[in-house]
């Protein structure tokens, strides 16, 4: 295996590298570092937890000589605001010793003070496209001097529906530059962008697409419903000393309230929740917490867990099971990351059988299956989602017998049958977040 030293970095990068105690490249960064310091355009396949944002960083500042160019040379989008936040505090951590001017833009907050900072100069500029764009047109910031761009998470940009302003964005930069991406996934959208805008790009590549790092331990639990889910839930995390640090998944904020309420009744403070109806700066705060080991628990939908940085994460529970079976595998792989070992377990009910099957199979390995111990009471209290469905036998048979407000009904419920297309879920499951910010936390320091 390479080592640091391989790669011939300046000795600012090789302290940087030894005081955050990492020793040798990940398998990505010892791929890429060559084909990024020699200037064609990459794509690269890696999950988050590889080690990826180091990968293309390195050999970024690598090549970033001393400027006081005040237009930034190297652009990093991301799709959240979380994401923003971690990238500049992992460049600035990469690049201590470096000097290095990086600045981070997102939406949802004060454009102007953003305005502002961009306007004090910088290298690297790390955004959410939608508002890095918005400083461009509004001429705050100039892309002219950008020579390599990189694009993380571009299966989840395309998801999300940036792409009108990626491609935007891509139009004001330079001709001759760098461009560099990041998927978890290839999918047809992720092809389809690389062909419009890449060079002949490089492909590197580890661990392909639905394969499970190594480093992750996996179990399963049968469990009749919801409640005997939280039941099981409260009874494996009453260990301490193994459950550390958890990540639990839910399908949707409803699910993340109705646990986290159950959840916090027991641990108190122990426990915090995130979703996207919560305010950013709640959303942070518990994020902090999290990171610094003040909150042991986490519950978080899809959506936002994604791109964070969830360090030496124990355990990734999986409350429901993922309808596909790729959201499965970035939930796991928030744990085992940077070689550690970490641990999955799958809550199932007969109604998510399928769903099971389907990750196995995209695996090609079973998950270990656990009894559900004596101790956990099973429940009979069923969710608004679990009771049988009532038929209203009272019904008139014949639509057009019924008085108009039947009608008016008939048409409403036609508008919001939308289908299940695979785009509309994944779009919903990847909503925009928010952009107003949190009004609370500003009327409270107001009222200050
Ligand atoms: P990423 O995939 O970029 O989110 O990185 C996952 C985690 O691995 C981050 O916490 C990094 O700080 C850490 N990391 C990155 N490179 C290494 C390395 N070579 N050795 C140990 N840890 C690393």
């Amino acid at each position: 295996m390479e080592t640091f030293t391989d790669f011939n970095i300046s000795n600012q990068l090789q302290y940087a590298m030894s005081d955050l105690g990492f020793e040798k490249p990940t398998p990505i960064q010892a791929q890429s570092f060559s084909v990024i310091m020699s200037g064609t355009d990459m794509v690269g396949i890696a999950q988050t937890g590889t080690g990826k944002t180091l990968a293309y960083m390195l050999p970024i500042l690598q090549d970033l000589k001393f400027s006081k160019e005040i237009n930034p040379r190297v652009l990093v989008l991301v799709p959240t605001r979380e994401l923003v936040i971690q990238v500049v505090e992992e460049i600035e951590k990469f690049g201590k010793y470096a000097s290095i001017r990086v600045k981070g833009v997102f939406g949802g907050t004060n454009i102007n003070r953003q305005k502002e900072d961009v306007a004090q100069g910088s290298d690297i500029i790390v955004a959410t496209p939608g508002r890095l764009y918005d400083l461009v047109v509004s001429r705050a910031l100039q892309l002219k001097a950008i020579k390599k761009v990189v694009i993380d998470e571009v299966d989840v940009m395309l998801d999300l529906g940036f792409r009108f302003q990626l491609t935007n964005i891509l139009e004001l930069l330079p001709n001759k530059r760098q461009n560099i991406m990041f998927s978890a996934t290839m999918t047809d959208d992720v092809n389809v962008f690389i062909h419009d805008f890449f060079i002949a790009p490089t492909t590197v590549s580890v661990a392909v697409s639905g394969t499970p790092l190594e480093t992750i331990k996996q179990f399963a639990y049968s469990v009749p419903n919801f409640y005997t889910k939280a039941n099981l839930l409260k009874y494996l995390l009453q260990n301490e000393s193994d459950f550390k640090k958890v990540l639990v998944f839910v399908p949707n904020k409803k699910s993340a309230d109705l646990l986290f309420d159950i959840l916090d009744e027991f641990f108190g403070s122990e426990v915090a929740v995130i979703h996207s109806n919560k305010t950013q700066n709640y959303r942070i705060r518990s994020i902090e917490n999290f990171n610094a080991e003040k909150t042991r628990i986490l519950v978080t939908t899809d959506v936002m867990s994604r791109g964070l940085d969830l360090e030496r994460i124990s355990h990734v529970i999986n409350f429901d099971v993922p309808y596909f079976p790729e959201n499965y595998m970035h939930r796991i792989g928030r744990t085992g990351r940077a070689e550690q070992e970490g641990t999955s377990i799958l809550l199932y009910t007969p109604n998510e059988e399928n769903a099971k099957q389907a990750i196995e199979d995209l695996m090609g390995i079973k998950i270990t299956e656990m009894q559900l111990p004596g101790e956990v009471e099973v429940s009979t209290q069923l969710t608004f989602e679990e009771q049988p469905q009532i038929i209203e036998i009272n019904n008139p048979q014949n639509l057009e017998e019924a008085g108009p407000a039947f009608h008016e009904k008939k048409e409403k419920n036609k508008k919001e049958n939308l289908g299940g297309s695979y785009n509309r879920t994944i779009k919903q499951k990847y909503k925009k977040p928010k952009t107003r910010g949190d009004k609370n936390f500003r009327k409270n320091k107001r009222g200050k």
